[in-house]
């Protein structure tokens, strides 16, 4: 029968329109939300280096600190400028992430270097509050990434294990690899997080105390930045946590192209 024939279409077709109105809102709150969670990132991200900067601001101008002292701190200040405009230009990636106009420029890189480069990073903050910071890599551990994101990722994961430890505590950072896998894992003796906020851990604005991740500066963003990264690389980066006990953050690589 046409008559009903005719019906069914067009009900089909405005089906059709209704999926495609209703898709096309969908697309219209992920950018939405996609420009709230990147102003979220700005001020989450901004907020570290700018902490290097006012604090060596501060000490160098005291009365008390030689010449010396001063060209010292005004040097880590200009790095730390340096930095920040790269992190800038780096979030401006993470909003095109969400676009799919992400880049990542990999290359062979020993994993024991990015190791202390990194470290040499954090390590004035961990010593100032009396963490103890070591690195384990054999030198000829290698991977295939993007260094400059690599390294925002380790920072993302240091300095959590950072915050939320207690002073006189220990974190390790440790790199292997077998024929296919590159596993590098951050380990704290921090106050871990409990079993039912471990799955929502990596979600963008997720924080498992929010008056105390505040109070850290911590906005929920450094997790869902670090695992945008590393699966951009193709890769999985997990969460192992025991409260009072610890946590472990454990990223792994395939070893990818041109193994040297
Ligand atoms: P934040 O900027 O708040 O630290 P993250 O995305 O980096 O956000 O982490 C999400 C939440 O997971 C944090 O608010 C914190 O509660 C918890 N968390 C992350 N890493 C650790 C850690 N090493 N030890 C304890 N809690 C952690």
């Amino acid at each position: 029968n046409n008559n009903v024939k005719l019906h069914l279409d067009r009900n089909d077709e405005l089906g059709e329109l209704a999926n495609a109105i209703t898709s096309l809102s969908t697309d219209l709150d992920r950018l939405k939300n996609a420009r709230n969670e990147f102003l979220a990132s700005i001020s989450h991200e901004l907020r570290t280096p700018l902490t290097y900067i006012k604090g060596y601001a501060d000490i160098a101008s005291r009365p008390d600190t030689s010449d010396g002292e001063k060209q010292e701190y005004i040097a880590i200040i200009r790095e730390e400028t340096a930095s920040l405009a790269e992190l800038i230009r780096q979030l401006f990636e993470l909003a095109q992430l969400d676009h799919h106009q992400f880049s990542i420029k990999k290359e062979r890189l020993s994993v024991d270097m990015l190791f202390r480069t990194v470290a040499g990073l954090v390590r004035p903050a961990f010593d100032e509050k009396k963490i103890s910071l070591s690195v384990q890599c054999d030198a000829d551990v290698t991977a295939f990434i993007d260094p400059e994101r690599f390294q925002q990722v380790l920072l993302n994961v240091l300095d959590n294990a950072r915050k939320y430890s207690q002073e006189g505590t220990q974190v390790t950072i440790v790199g292997a690899q077998d024929e296919d896998k590159v596993m590098i894992s951050v380990s704290d003796e921090g106050e871990g997080i409990p079993e039912k906020d471990i799955p929502y851990v990596f979600d963008r604005l997720y924080r498992v105390d929010k008056s105390r991740s505040r109070q850290h500066g911590g906005s929920g963003l450094g997790l869902a930045i670090a695992k945008e990264i590393v699966e951009s690389h193709g890769g999985r980066i997990m969460l192992q946590s025991e409260p009072g006990i610890g946590t472990q953050v454990r990223i792994e690589l395939e070893r990818g192209d041109s193994i040297a």
